[in-house]
């Protein structure tokens, strides 16, 4: 039988209630968010979405603006700028793993905080603040609205920026950080302070899947970068679990510490999730349940389309 969308995504998030796992603690922020909230959203690639639970709590996007800095750096420069400055291989390796290649002195992959700083320091502008500008207005245009930096969550992820800042003073004495590391930590930083919702991450996600179409039909990334980012995404986006999770969801995917996960359905849609507590990779845990569940209901797996 079928039901409609809104329904069943209730029905999913009143059967998935029961949670484990602790919210991230290295900043108060995290430390003292409320566990038990819970949502989940599906957008279609034209920008129509369907919401349940937890839906106007407000959480900062963290690591799932990886994937969309790495995309808007490759924009600006091209795949073989960026591509000497940072690999896309699976490093297995936590996030905030020093990963990089033992011969070119890359990070393994733009989807770990090494890769990621890297990416930053690409992003073309006059100076720090008109890099943030262009980058809060990409990562807007993909979710149809516009988005901000939680203030508080910024200066908070500064104040513990030590090993950030180690990362990009290395990457800078092997050549591969562009700009100045304590500007690219402070704008680096700051992209993961940026608040949304799970219906934000729904559309940013659904942008993906429409080949880089944003939900007013502007074409915000070009369907060749689009198709690049996702193909890493698939393979580096879930942590030290991205092989699993690949095995198991098999969807294009990315997940950050304040518990938000995004996944993409290419041609289809996006689905994104919202839970604070995280398992011992850093993935919410009821996010990673909430997907397995869809996966059993309707096949999202890649790999069924054979
Ligand atoms: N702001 C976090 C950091 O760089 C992002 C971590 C994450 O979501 O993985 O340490």
């Amino acid at each position: 039988m079928e039901i409609p969308i809104t329904e069943y995504l209730e029905q999913l998030v009143a059967a998935n209630r029961e949670d484990s796992g602790e919210t991230a603690q290295y900043i108060p922020e995290f430390a003292q968010a409320d566990p038990d909230r819970l949502a989940v959203a599906f957008a279609t690639p034209d920008g129509r979405v369907y919401c349940a639970g937890d839906v106007e709590t407000e959480f900062s996007i963290q690591s799932i603006s990886k994937p969309f800095t790495y995309a808007l750096a490759i924009i600006d420069h091209g795949l073989a700028h960026v591509l000497e400055h940072v690999d896309v291989e699976p490093s297995g390796d936590a996030f905030n793993e020093i990963s990089l290649d033992p011969e070119t002195g890359r990070p393994m992959n733009p989807m770990i905080n090494a890769g990621a700083i890297a990416v930053h320091g690409l992003l073309t502008g006059a100076d720090r603040e008109a890099r943030d500008e262009r980058l809060l207005s990409f990562y807007s245009r993909l979710a149809g609205r516009r988005l901000e930096v939680d203030e508080k969550v910024h200066a908070s992820e500064l104040s513990e920026a030590h090993r950030n800042t180690a990362i990009a003073y290395m990457l800078k004495s092997l050549g591969k950080l562009e700009g100045d590391p304590v500007d690219v930590v402070h704008g680096y930083t700051r992209q993961c302070s940026v608040n949304v919702t799970v219906r934000d991450l729904a559309r940013m996600a659904a942008a993906l899947s429409a080949g880089g179409r944003a939900p007013d039909g502007t074409q915000v990334i070009d369907p060749g970068v689009n198709r690049h980012v996702l193909s890493v995404m698939a393979t580096c986006g879930m942590y030290d679990s991205s092989g699993e999770w690949l095995t198991r969801v098999g969807i294009p995917a990315k997940s950050g510490v304040s518990g938000g996960l995004l996944g993409v359905l290419p041609g289809q849609g996006g689905i994104a999730a919202f839970s604070p507590r995280l398992d011992a990779h850093g993935n919410s845990v009821r996010g990673i349940r909430i997907f397995e569940r869809m996966n059993q209901h309707m096949g999202l797996h890649l790999m069924d389309a054979i």
